[in-house]
């Protein structure tokens, strides 16, 4: 994974130094980025008890996943490997404004701050998808569940690179049209969806952020 890092320091100067990773490696994943046959992202969050706190977004609620049995919370226990599997529907609310769902397994590891007071690092790993796999921007109906929406982009074809435009595109689409937030099953207006990345909100989209 770490094919492409250079270290200009002996390998023992750096054994027991967490710093390493914010200095040389988090940088440079602070988004996600492709390494070899996988994707890498790094964030470095302060973690209180179970809740993360994001230097920019504030406290950040636990992820939630959609499954057989409706929506369920799961945990950032640390040194715990999770897993959210391939199709899973994920988010976590008021970071990003819909459900993704990737073809691909995501592996999520946080490892303890270096020192008390200072951020854990939070690692998400995934294999980059090939051909036609992919992943979903998904709206789902939130007092019924009815999938409304879903864009997928085809990350094997087209690459992790246009990734966050594609996510650009599907949500300003969404968002384009109230038919697209009404549930056909139910009638319900849904709110308006958001990206993961807070500085291309609009008014509109950062009172939908706050909202859910
Ligand atoms: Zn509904």
């Amino acid at each position: 994974m770490y094919a492409e890092l250079m270290v200009d320091r002996p390998v023992a100067d750096l054994l027991g130094d967490w710093d390493i990773l914010d200095d040389l490696v988090s940088k440079k994943f602070s988004r996600f980025k492709r390494v070899g046959d996988g994707i890498l992202g790094i964030r470095r969050r302060m973690l209180e008890g179970n809740q993360v706190v994001d230097p920019v977004k504030g406290v950040l609620p636990q992820s939630l996943e959609l499954g057989p049995n409706g929506i369920h919370a799961v945990g950032h226990d640390i040194l715990t490997l999770r897993m959210t599997t391939g199709g899973t529907p994920h988010r976590v609310p008021h970071n990003f404004g819909f459900w993704h769902i990737n073809d691909m397994d995501e592996l999520y590891l946080t490892l303890p701050s270096p020192r008390p007071g200072e951020p854990a690092y939070m690692i998400v790993i995934m294999q980059h998808p090939e051909g036609a796999e992919g992943e979903s921007f998904a709206e789902y109906c939130e007092v019924c569940l009815t999938l409304m929406f879903e864009r997928h982009y085809n990350t094997g074809r087209l690459g992790f690179e246009g990734f966050f435009k594609a996510n650009d595109e599907a949500i300003i689409e969404y968002n384009s049209d109230s038919k697209f937030r009404t549930c056909p099953q139910c009638g319900h207006l849904n709110p308006l969806g958001y990206t993961w990345n807070p500085g291309r909100d609009t008014p509109e989209t950062a009172a939908a952020r706050l909202q859910w």
